[in-house]
């Protein structure tokens, strides 16, 4: 059985749930080995999924980089998006802000990456209506983007959708 390493990316604004999807996703298998560095940290998960081209089943270990803050975003953008190969851009759907800001991060991942992957997680949705879920999960998904995986309405507080963004970013990037 083989094994990759893929480095993804959370991107997002400032308190929309970026560290809390990661500690949902990780930590619940995985809590000795989240990394601190200055002003990034690294979480390291395996996945075991299947390649698309053989019958087969492979690990993937994704390497998932959060930034801390973001108030200085746009100034350490380049460098932190470098060597993704993917990235899932998170809104706080009780901030339209957030959402509205989603494109702009989208930008900015694909002009490092622009071969990159992107899925996006509609977090917080424990907080607001399902109609008003489903309102924005057509409006955010940019299904004419070739980067685009999937849009979510996630919650990192529920678990609700969590796995299914990883999972899905997971397997476009193999
Ligand atoms: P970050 O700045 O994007 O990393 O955001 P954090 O993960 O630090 O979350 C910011 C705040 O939102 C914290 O108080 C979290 O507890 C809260 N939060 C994050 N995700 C959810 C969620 O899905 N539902 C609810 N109700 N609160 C959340
Ligand atoms: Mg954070």
């Amino acid at each position: 059985m083989s094994s990759i390493s893929k480095k993804i990316c959370l991107i997002g604004d400032f308190g929309v749930g970026k560290t809390s999807l990661i500690r949902r996703f990780v930590d619940r298998q995985f809590s000795d080995k989240y990394l601190s560095t200055v002003g990034v940290k690294i979480s390291r998960k395996s996945l075991e999924v299947t390649d698309s081209e053989q019958p087969k089943h492979l690990t993937l270990q994704l390497l998932i980089w959060d930034i801390e803050g973001s108030s200085k975003f746009k100034g350490i953008s380049a460098s932190y998006f470098q060597g993704a190969t993917g990235a899932i851009l998170v809104g706080d759907v009780t901030r339209p802000e957030s959402l509205e800001n989603l494109s702009e991060h989208l930008q900015a991942f694909l002009k490092v990456n622009p071969k990159g992957k992107v899925a996006i997680a509609l977090n917080k949705s424990d907080l607001i209506d399902s109609e008003y879920l489903e309102k924005y999960r057509q409006i955010y998904s940019f299904s004419d983007d070739s980067s685009f995986v999937a849009t979510y309405a996630s919650s990192a507080k529920t678990g609700t959708n969590v796995d299914n963004i990883f999972q899905s970013l997971a397997h476009s990037i193999i």
